[in-house]
Protein backbone atom coordinates (compact mmCIF):
# COMPACT_ATOMS: atom_id res chain seq x y z
CA UNK A 1 0.00 0.00 0.00
CA UNK A 2 3.28 2.63 1.07
CA UNK A 3 4.71 1.50 -2.29
CA UNK A 4 1.42 1.69 -4.17
CA UNK A 5 1.07 5.51 -2.76
CA UNK A 6 4.64 6.57 -3.33
CA UNK A 7 4.31 5.23 -7.14
CA UNK A 8 1.07 7.59 -7.72
CA UNK A 9 1.85 10.64 -5.63
CA UNK A 10 3.88 12.38 -8.61
CA UNK A 11 1.16 11.66 -11.01
CA UNK A 12 -1.58 13.06 -8.27
CA UNK A 13 0.50 16.29 -7.68
CA UNK A 14 1.32 16.14 -11.87
CA UNK A 15 -2.76 16.31 -12.43
CA UNK A 16 -3.65 18.89 -9.10
CA UNK A 17 -0.88 20.97 -11.35
CA UNK A 18 -2.43 20.74 -15.11
CA UNK A 19 -6.44 20.55 -13.97
CA UNK A 20 -7.27 24.31 -12.18
CA UNK A 21 -10.15 24.38 -10.01
CA UNK A 22 -13.17 26.38 -12.20
CA UNK A 23 -13.83 29.88 -10.75
CA UNK A 24 -17.40 30.13 -10.08
CA UNK A 25 -19.63 32.12 -12.38
CA UNK A 26 -23.20 33.74 -12.52
CA UNK A 27 -25.26 33.83 -15.51
CA UNK A 28 -26.51 37.05 -14.95
CA UNK A 29 -28.08 36.48 -18.89
CA UNK A 30 -29.08 33.47 -20.76
CA UNK A 31 -25.28 32.99 -22.22
CA UNK A 32 -23.85 35.37 -20.09
CA UNK A 33 -21.52 34.43 -17.23
CA UNK A 34 -19.64 36.48 -14.61
CA UNK A 35 -17.48 35.87 -12.03
CA UNK A 36 -16.77 38.39 -9.62
CA UNK A 37 -13.52 38.98 -7.60
CA UNK A 38 -13.46 40.52 -4.38
CA UNK A 39 -12.91 44.38 -3.41
CA UNK A 40 -9.20 44.19 -2.70
CA UNK A 41 -6.60 46.66 -3.56
CA UNK A 42 -4.12 46.10 -6.22
CA UNK A 43 -1.28 44.99 -3.70
CA UNK A 44 1.09 42.67 -2.25
CA UNK A 45 -0.49 39.46 -2.39
CA UNK A 46 -3.70 40.65 -3.57
CA UNK A 47 -4.61 36.97 -5.60
CA UNK A 48 -5.12 38.47 -8.94
CA UNK A 49 -8.66 38.15 -8.39
CA UNK A 50 -10.46 41.42 -7.92
CA UNK A 51 -12.61 42.42 -11.25
CA UNK A 52 -15.45 41.07 -12.92
CA UNK A 53 -14.24 38.68 -15.65
CA UNK A 54 -16.29 36.02 -17.64
CA UNK A 55 -17.18 34.69 -21.16
CA UNK A 56 -20.27 35.13 -23.36
CA UNK A 57 -21.45 31.20 -25.46
CA UNK A 58 -22.42 32.07 -29.43
CA UNK A 59 -23.46 29.30 -31.54
CA UNK A 60 -20.18 29.61 -33.21
CA UNK A 61 -17.97 29.74 -30.27
CA UNK A 62 -17.07 31.39 -26.68
CA UNK A 63 -15.83 35.47 -26.14
CA UNK A 64 -14.03 35.60 -22.84
CA UNK A 65 -14.64 38.99 -21.46
CA UNK A 66 -10.99 39.83 -19.14
CA UNK A 67 -8.98 37.22 -17.87
CA UNK A 68 -7.91 37.66 -14.34
CA UNK A 69 -5.12 39.07 -12.72
CA UNK A 70 -2.54 36.13 -12.98
CA UNK A 71 -1.92 33.30 -15.52
CA UNK A 72 -3.35 30.59 -12.29
CA UNK A 73 -6.81 32.76 -12.30
CA UNK A 74 -6.86 32.66 -16.56
CA UNK A 75 -6.33 29.29 -16.59
CA UNK A 76 -9.45 28.85 -13.72
CA UNK A 77 -11.63 31.10 -15.69
CA UNK A 78 -11.01 28.45 -18.78
CA UNK A 79 -11.73 25.31 -16.48
CA UNK A 80 -15.16 27.33 -15.68
CA UNK A 81 -15.70 27.83 -19.65
CA UNK A 82 -15.13 23.99 -20.28
CA UNK A 83 -17.46 23.20 -17.34
CA UNK A 84 -20.33 25.20 -19.78
CA UNK A 85 -19.36 24.33 -22.90
CA UNK A 86 -16.78 22.53 -24.83
CA UNK A 87 -17.51 25.36 -28.14
CA UNK A 88 -13.73 26.81 -29.33
CA UNK A 89 -12.99 29.93 -27.34
CA UNK A 90 -13.08 32.62 -30.64
CA UNK A 91 -12.16 36.19 -28.72
CA UNK A 92 -10.06 36.96 -25.72
CA UNK A 93 -11.40 40.77 -25.08
CA UNK A 94 -9.74 43.10 -23.21
CA UNK A 95 -11.64 45.98 -21.79
CA UNK A 96 -8.58 47.97 -20.82
CA UNK A 97 -5.09 47.73 -19.63
CA UNK A 98 -4.90 47.30 -15.88
CA UNK A 99 -3.16 44.28 -14.48
CA UNK A 100 -6.11 42.76 -12.43
CA UNK A 101 -7.71 42.30 -16.25
CA UNK A 102 -5.64 41.21 -18.53
CA UNK A 103 -2.79 38.65 -17.11
CA UNK A 104 -5.25 35.96 -17.46
CA UNK A 105 -4.73 36.48 -21.30
CA UNK A 106 -1.65 33.56 -20.97
CA UNK A 107 -3.56 30.76 -20.09
CA UNK A 108 -6.25 31.26 -23.40
CA UNK A 109 -2.73 31.04 -25.93
CA UNK A 110 -3.64 27.36 -26.37
CA UNK A 111 -6.82 28.05 -28.01
CA UNK A 112 -5.48 30.42 -30.81
CA UNK A 113 -8.08 33.12 -30.10
CA UNK A 114 -7.86 36.52 -32.27
CA UNK A 115 -7.27 38.72 -29.15
CA UNK A 116 -9.13 42.11 -29.22
CA UNK A 117 -8.79 45.25 -27.29
CA UNK A 118 -8.85 49.10 -27.89
CA UNK A 119 -6.79 50.76 -30.42
CA UNK A 120 -4.68 51.75 -28.11
CA UNK A 121 -4.12 49.07 -25.95
CA UNK A 122 -1.22 47.31 -27.59
CA UNK A 123 0.57 50.99 -27.02
CA UNK A 124 -0.13 51.19 -23.72
CA UNK A 125 0.75 47.40 -22.80
CA UNK A 126 4.04 48.09 -24.23
CA UNK A 127 5.18 51.39 -22.08
CA UNK A 128 3.82 49.57 -18.90
CA UNK A 129 5.34 45.63 -19.09
CA UNK A 130 7.76 45.76 -17.76
CA UNK A 131 6.80 47.94 -14.69
CA UNK A 132 4.16 45.49 -14.90
CA UNK A 133 6.06 42.17 -15.39
CA UNK A 134 8.42 43.15 -12.32
CA UNK A 135 5.67 44.08 -10.13
CA UNK A 136 3.39 41.13 -10.86
CA UNK A 137 5.58 38.92 -8.23
CA UNK A 138 4.90 41.41 -5.51
CA UNK A 139 1.30 41.43 -6.46
CA UNK A 140 0.41 37.65 -6.98
CA UNK A 141 3.36 35.96 -5.62
CA UNK A 142 4.21 32.16 -6.79
CA UNK A 143 1.38 32.75 -9.03
CA UNK A 144 3.16 35.43 -11.25
CA UNK A 145 5.37 32.21 -13.04
CA UNK A 146 3.61 32.08 -16.08
CA UNK A 147 2.89 36.15 -16.49
CA UNK A 148 2.97 37.21 -19.72
CA UNK A 149 1.57 40.45 -21.72
CA UNK A 150 0.17 39.77 -24.47
CA UNK A 151 -1.41 42.22 -26.75
CA UNK A 152 -4.64 42.26 -28.88
CA UNK A 153 -4.34 41.33 -32.40
CA UNK A 154 -7.49 43.35 -33.13
CA UNK A 155 -7.33 46.84 -32.81
CA UNK A 156 -10.80 48.58 -32.35
CA UNK A 157 -10.48 51.94 -33.32
CA UNK A 158 -13.84 53.47 -33.24
CA UNK A 159 -16.67 50.75 -32.84
CA UNK A 160 -16.68 46.66 -34.18
CA UNK A 161 -18.85 44.01 -34.32
CA UNK A 162 -18.38 40.36 -33.39
CA UNK A 163 -20.71 37.48 -34.45
CA UNK A 164 -20.12 34.59 -32.17
CA UNK A 165 -22.92 32.34 -34.08
CA UNK A 166 -27.15 33.28 -33.01
CA UNK A 167 -25.53 37.04 -31.09
CA UNK A 168 -23.48 39.86 -32.21
CA UNK A 169 -21.22 41.43 -29.88
CA UNK A 170 -21.06 45.35 -30.32
CA UNK A 171 -17.49 46.87 -29.30
CA UNK A 172 -16.67 50.39 -29.22
CA UNK A 173 -13.27 52.07 -28.74
CA UNK A 174 -13.92 54.90 -25.90
CA UNK A 175 -11.89 58.02 -25.80
CA UNK A 176 -9.71 58.78 -22.84
CA UNK A 177 -11.74 58.28 -19.58
CA UNK A 178 -11.06 55.84 -16.75
CA UNK A 179 -7.67 54.79 -19.45
CA UNK A 180 -6.84 55.76 -22.65
CA UNK A 181 -7.69 52.68 -23.99
CA UNK A 182 -11.67 51.73 -22.48
CA UNK A 183 -13.57 49.28 -24.48
CA UNK A 184 -16.75 48.00 -23.79
CA UNK A 185 -18.84 45.02 -25.39
CA UNK A 186 -22.95 45.29 -26.03
CA UNK A 187 -24.00 41.61 -26.54
CA UNK A 188 -27.40 41.79 -28.87
CA UNK A 189 -29.30 39.01 -27.46
CA UNK A 190 -29.67 40.01 -24.36
CA UNK A 191 -28.91 43.63 -24.33
CA UNK A 192 -26.02 43.00 -21.69
CA UNK A 193 -23.50 46.23 -21.80
CA UNK A 194 -19.85 44.69 -20.59
CA UNK A 195 -18.62 48.48 -19.46
CA UNK A 196 -15.37 47.21 -18.04
CA UNK A 197 -14.18 49.55 -15.24
CA UNK A 198 -15.63 52.85 -17.21
CA UNK A 199 -18.79 51.79 -14.49
CA UNK A 200 -17.48 51.04 -10.72
CA UNK A 201 -20.05 49.73 -8.76
CA UNK A 202 -19.57 49.56 -4.77
CA UNK A 203 -15.36 49.87 -5.10
CA UNK A 204 -14.16 53.59 -5.55
CA UNK A 205 -13.89 54.72 -8.88
CA UNK A 206 -10.18 54.67 -9.97
CA UNK A 207 -8.36 57.35 -12.21
CA UNK A 208 -5.94 56.54 -14.51
CA UNK A 209 -6.59 58.43 -17.53
CA UNK A 210 -9.06 61.92 -17.64
CA UNK A 211 -11.19 62.79 -14.66
CA UNK A 212 -13.24 65.06 -17.33
CA UNK A 213 -12.85 62.80 -20.28
CA UNK A 214 -14.67 59.86 -18.16
CA UNK A 215 -17.37 62.32 -17.16
CA UNK A 216 -17.96 62.92 -20.64
CA UNK A 217 -17.66 59.22 -21.24
CA UNK A 218 -20.66 58.62 -18.69
CA UNK A 219 -22.78 60.97 -20.98
CA UNK A 220 -22.14 59.11 -23.73
CA UNK A 221 -22.63 55.55 -21.91
CA UNK A 222 -26.45 56.91 -20.88
CA UNK A 223 -27.17 56.46 -24.60
CA UNK A 224 -26.74 52.85 -24.38
CA UNK A 225 -30.00 50.84 -24.52
CA UNK A 226 -28.54 48.06 -22.17
CA UNK A 227 -31.04 46.34 -19.87
CA UNK A 228 -28.25 45.57 -17.66
CA UNK A 229 -24.59 46.14 -17.20
CA UNK A 230 -21.50 44.00 -15.83
CA UNK A 231 -19.34 46.54 -14.07
CA UNK A 232 -15.78 46.43 -14.23
CA UNK A 233 -16.23 45.80 -10.50
CA UNK A 234 -19.17 44.95 -8.08
CA UNK A 235 -22.55 42.98 -9.02
CA UNK A 236 -24.02 42.69 -11.92
CA UNK A 237 -26.74 45.93 -12.31
CA UNK A 238 -30.21 46.46 -13.68
CA UNK A 239 -30.68 49.76 -12.41
CA UNK A 240 -27.18 50.79 -14.11
CA UNK A 241 -28.23 54.88 -14.61
CA UNK A 242 -28.58 55.17 -10.54
CA UNK A 243 -24.76 53.20 -10.65
CA UNK A 244 -23.75 55.71 -13.57
CA UNK A 245 -25.54 58.57 -11.05
CA UNK A 246 -23.21 57.37 -8.01
CA UNK A 247 -20.00 57.42 -10.16
CA UNK A 248 -20.55 61.00 -11.61
CA UNK A 249 -21.28 62.36 -8.69
CA UNK A 250 -18.19 60.70 -6.73
CA UNK A 251 -15.63 61.70 -10.11
CA UNK A 252 -17.70 65.59 -10.44
CA UNK A 253 -17.23 66.15 -6.38
CA UNK A 254 -13.59 65.26 -6.59
CA UNK A 255 -13.27 67.63 -9.35
CA UNK A 256 -14.55 70.33 -7.78
CA UNK A 257 -12.92 69.60 -4.48
CA UNK A 258 -9.47 69.46 -5.94
CA UNK A 259 -10.28 72.64 -8.09
CA UNK A 260 -11.73 74.24 -5.07
CA UNK A 261 -8.21 73.31 -3.03
CA UNK A 262 -5.93 74.36 -5.62
CA UNK A 263 -8.03 78.41 -5.91
CA UNK A 264 -7.43 78.41 -1.92
CA UNK A 265 -3.24 77.86 -2.21
CA UNK A 266 -3.95 74.21 -0.89
CA UNK A 267 -1.06 71.71 -1.54
CA UNK A 268 -1.82 68.19 -2.56
CA UNK A 269 -1.10 66.66 0.44
CA UNK A 270 -3.75 68.63 2.19
CA UNK A 271 -5.85 68.01 -0.90
CA UNK A 272 -5.54 64.08 -0.20
CA UNK A 273 -7.06 64.48 3.24
CA UNK A 274 -10.22 66.58 2.43
CA UNK A 275 -11.18 66.29 -1.37
CA UNK A 276 -14.59 63.98 -1.74
CA UNK A 277 -15.00 63.47 2.23
CA UNK A 278 -18.63 64.00 1.28
CA UNK A 279 -18.44 60.60 -0.59
CA UNK A 280 -16.35 58.64 2.20
CA UNK A 281 -18.44 55.71 4.09
CA UNK A 282 -20.20 55.48 0.48
CA UNK A 283 -17.53 53.36 -1.67
CA UNK A 284 -15.00 50.08 -0.74
CA UNK A 285 -11.43 50.97 -0.18
CA UNK A 286 -12.35 54.93 -0.06
CA UNK A 287 -9.03 56.04 1.86
CA UNK A 288 -6.55 53.97 -0.08
CA UNK A 289 -7.86 54.56 -3.91
CA UNK A 290 -9.80 58.43 -2.99
CA UNK A 291 -5.65 60.02 -2.09
CA UNK A 292 -4.22 57.95 -4.93
CA UNK A 293 -6.86 59.62 -7.14
CA UNK A 294 -6.14 63.44 -5.90
CA UNK A 295 -2.53 62.11 -6.17
CA UNK A 296 -3.49 61.56 -10.12
CA UNK A 297 -6.01 64.49 -10.90
CA UNK A 298 -4.10 67.32 -8.42
CA UNK A 299 -1.14 67.98 -10.90
CA UNK A 300 -3.01 68.23 -13.98
CA UNK A 301 -5.71 70.35 -12.68
CA UNK A 302 -3.19 72.47 -11.26
CA UNK A 303 -2.65 73.93 -14.95
CA UNK A 304 -6.28 74.30 -15.85
ZN1 LIG B 1 -9.16 49.39 -14.28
Amino acid sequence: MIRLNALFLPLLMACTLVQAAPLPVEEAAPGVFVHHGTHKDIDTDYGGDICNIGFIVGERGVAVIDTGGSAKVGRQLREAVRRVTDKPILYVINTHIHPDHIFGNAAFKQDNPVFVGHDKLAGAMTQRKDAYLRNQVQWVGADAADSEIIPPSLAVKATHTLDIGGRVLHLTAHPVAHTNNDLTILDDKTATLWSGDLIFVERTPSIDGDLKGWLSVIDQLRGIQAARVVPGHGPVTIDWKTALDNEQRYLSTLLQDIRAAIKAGKTMEQTMETANRSEQGKWALFDIVNRRNVNTVFPALEWE
